[in-house]
């Protein structure tokens, strides 16, 4: 007798890569990952905005720009708006 093993299933298909995350906590309202940028590689412009609290930004990138930069400038010119 001996019952056959259940066949595994194969593991499901590899994930796709996954964009990196380009959601981010708002500087502005502090909701968590209300903030969501956009990169366009073609103008060399990335523009962040917040669906929560509709505060929006927009700074130049360049090709090694990652959405975290367009973050970060918009953290440095919240700061200095507050200075
Ligand atoms: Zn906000």
């Amino acid at each position: 007798m001996g019952r056959r093993r259940k066949a595994r299933k194969p593991p499901p298909k590899q994930k796709a890569i996954m964009p990196l995350d380009m959601q981010f906590n708002c500087p502005f309202c502090n909701h968590e990952k209300s903030c969501e940028v956009k990169m366009n590689r073609a103008a060399g412009v990335g523009s962040i905005s917040c669906r929560v609290c509709l505060e929006d930004f927009q700074t130049n990138i360049n090709y090694l720009s990652e959405p975290i930069d367009v973050y970060g400038d918009w953290v440095d010119a919240c700061e200095e708006a507050n200075a």
